[in-house]
């Protein structure tokens, strides 16, 4: 299976979750343990070894936020 990565422009976050929710391998969560610009607790990517790089998570978020490469 294709292996992927992520990376976040977290201060562009307004944690709406859209791309927790629709994320196959359930990988992505509010990281509770920040505060971005914006106010809110931005995304982070939990297992990243998991990701498979289907992009599912970038092209739901409405604030392209999530960046992938595919490996
Ligand atoms: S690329 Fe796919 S598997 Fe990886 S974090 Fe995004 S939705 Fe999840
Ligand atoms: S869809 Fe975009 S704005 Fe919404 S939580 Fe995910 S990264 Fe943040």
């Amino acid at each position: 299976m294709a292996k992927g990565r992520v990376s976040f422009n977290t201060e562009h976050c307004k944690a709406c979750e859209l791309c927790v929710n629709f994320c196959p391998k359930n990988i992505l969560m509010l990281d509770k343990t920040r505060i971005n610009v914006l106010g809110y607790h931005p995304i982070s990517v939990t297992e990243m070894e998991k990701c498979t790089g289907c992009a599912l998570c970038a092209v739901m978020c409405p604030d392209m936020v999530i960046v992938v490469e595919r490996a």
